[in-house]
């Protein structure tokens, strides 16, 4: 029996506009007008007004880090996918690096996807990992089901996830241009770092200017121009992950002009904040890529007003609160990577309000440019007859203040605690059913893990 959602604000790819959404089977049969409702057999008792809230397509993100198996005690399936579905996401795709076995194999995803059963409250997938050594392991991760591929020109910081040199990159392209899934990119190369390093040998690691200074603008730059390189000569699809350095925009976008088959995303944590608000010793702002200079942020609202950054993504990547070394302060010893699932969206749609973007730009941005990324677009990522009936129910005009219980993820450890942000999610619905509503979770795990069409 079909059930209907009705707001003054639905946000689907024509526009937003009042509509209702027509909901039968987990799946949205329709985006009409409420006064279409009756012909469409829906009765009044099962249509839902929201009024005033606007309504989203569920978030995609396509780039987070669930840690598990092996690492459960920094996340996991159970508390990041609670973290999303507080959050507005309706879709993980986890990336295949800091779980134990990293996903380099097909067994591996097996292990994953053992983990990860019934015990998610939205739904997921995994990337697969492109290693320095698994070049064997492209096409039977393609079939069995990865919608692309992740890599590292520099140390992850994880050591059972090597990083891939050119070389050894150049025998896996063959394999990954030919499945047409996309190649996830971590840009940033170790010579530009290596010499920014030699020059820090006596600097003082508790003060964020030596981090900032020792992962340079041109260690991404260069990383970028040589994937554009690759992609011309191997003509598979480039995706370029947490771009930090607006110097890259201009590369890029000649790249793109060129037709080559390059995507790039962001994160909030480069889009909301700046290097020169960093206190010395706060290393919860610690992620690589470094957050860089206040008027960088600014050219990178500009790269996503331009189209040239296409994303914003989460790179959700906790950690156990000791590894954040708070009371030494010491960026160097620091684990480099910033939790967001929870509060990404107000994040982003406090800096839109300001720069006059609107809720339609925040739903190509953080839902349709990822599910497209992923291949699942024909699932998930826009308010339209076909799709999932995964949506936000979303209050764009309240504040609040983020405390470390509306987190939900595993250690309420977050930069963003006590700030002031525009945007509730009041409810969040997956498959027509709710999740997530006002503050509260549901208990039954309906996630599942997302197939390609
Ligand atoms: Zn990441």
């Amino acid at each position: 029996m079909a059930q209907a959602y009705v707001s003054k604000r639905v946000v689907s790819p024509s526009g937003t506009w009042p509509a209702a959404l027509v909901v039968e089977g987990g799946v949205i049969r329709a985006v009409c007008r409420r006064e279409e409702l009756a012909a469409l057999g829906v009765a009044d008792e099962d249509v839902r007004d929201f009024g005033d809230l606007a309504i989203l397509p569920g978030l995609v993100d396509t780039h987070m880090h669930i840690n598990e198996p092996g690492r459960t005690e920094w996340e996991g399936f159970y508390t990041a996918t609670r973290a999303a579905a507080a959050g507005g996401y309706t879709t993980l795709i986890d990336m295949p690096l800091n779980c134990l076995p990293e996903t380099t194999t097909v067994a591996a995803l097996e292990a994953k996807r053992r983990a990860a059963s019934a015990q998610c409250f939205v739904d997921w997938m995994s990337w697969g990992g492109a290693v320095a050594d698994n070049q064997q392991h492209i096409f039977p991760l393609a079939h069995a089901g990865v919608p692309g591929y992740k890599c590292f020109l520099i140390y992850p910081g994880c050591d059972g996830f090597t990083m891939i040199d050119q070389q050894q990159l150049e025998a896996s392209l063959p394999a990954i241009a030919e499945t047409g899934l996309p190649l996830l990119v971590h840009a940033e190369l170790a010579g530009p770092i290596d010499a920014a390093m030699a020059g820090l040998h006596d600097a003082d690691w508790r003060r964020y200017a030596t981090y900032l200074a020792s992962r340079p603008d041109e260690a991404e730059l260069q990383a970028i121009r040589l994937m554009i390189r690759l992609c011309r000569e191997y003509k598979f699809r480039l995706h370029i992950v947490h771009l930090a350095t607006a110097e890259a925009l201009d590369v890029l976008r000649a790249a793109r002009a060129e037709g080559l088959p390059i995507t790039v995303e962001s994160c909030p944590h480069y889009l909301h904040f700046f290097a020169e608000q960093i206190a010395d010793g706060a290393t919860l702002f610690k992620c690589a890529p470094p957050i860089r200079s206040r008027a960088n942020r600014e050219l990178l609202w500009q790269g996503l007003r331009d189209g040239i950054i296409d994303m914003i993504v989460t790179d959700h990547s906790p950690c156990p609160p000791a590894m954040k070394r708070t009371e030494e302060g010491r960026f160097d010893l620091a684990w480099g990577g910033i939790a967001s699932l929870s509060v990404a969206l107000p994040v982003i749609w406090s800096e839109c309000r300001v720069r006059g973007f609107s809720l339609n730009d925040l739903a190509r941005w953080m839902s349709n440019a990822p599910a497209s990324l992923a291949g699942i677009d024909d699932q998930a990522g826009a308010l339209a007859a076909g799709r999932e009936a995964n949506f936000v129910v979303f209050d764009p005009e309240a504040t609040f203040t983020v405390e470390a219980e509306r987190l939900h993820y595993r250690h309420a450890v977050s930069p963003y605690l006590r700030e002031t942000l525009h945007g509730v999610v009041h409810a969040t619905y997956l498959r027509g059913a709710a999740v997530f509503h006002n503050g509260a979770l549901t208990n039954t795990p309906r996630g599942r893990e997302l197939a390609l069409s």
